[in-house]
């Protein structure tokens, strides 16, 4: 009964599914190359913000989300997992948006972003869902720039 009480807890229950991919890392597959290079530009286009041992800590894989996520960053076990079906599907700047999201998440500790510009675009990256196209065109330096906000040291 008290291992119950104790998993109830919906912040236990985080802690407790982090554990589990931590502690399984041995099963964690290693790097997609393909992804490893996104982390690569990630630390380039940061200005210094960002050193490249910031994110070589960080396991960066394809595997399925369900079906509302397209991808998740595990802070604790330095885990990003990036939806393959989604990656693919997407145009560049969609990619970079998604791979750069989560690393923000995990590397620079970033959460969620809920405000607009004053065209209706989301203010950032961050945002809590995906940006279209046509606001990722229009403010695609500035999503590059404000993506860094809270990642210096
Ligand atoms: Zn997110």
């Amino acid at each position: 009964m008290k291992f119950k009480d104790w998993i109830e807890s919906f912040t236990q229950v985080v802690i407790l599914l982090l554990f589990f991919v931590a502690g399984c890392s041995f099963m964690v597959p290693d790097n997609d190359d393909n992804l490893a290079s996104y982390s690569e530009g990630f630390v380039q286009l940061s200005g210094g913000k960002v050193d490249i041992a910031d994110v070589k800590d960080i396991n960066i894989y394809f595997k399925t989300q369900d079906s509302t996520t397209i991808g998740t960053c595990y802070r604790l076990a330095n885990v990003v997992e990036i939806d393959p079906s989604y990656f693919y599907q997407s145009t560049p700047k969609r990619r970079v948006e998604l791979v750069f999201h989560e690393l923000a998440h995990c590397v620079c500790y970033r959460n969620h972003t809920e405000g607009k510009l004053k065209d209706g675009c989301p203010d950032s990256l961050m945002y809590k869902t995906y940006i279209d196209d046509q606001c990722l065109k229009t403010h695609w330096d500035y999503y590059l720039k404000e993506i860094y906000n809270g990642c210096e040291k």
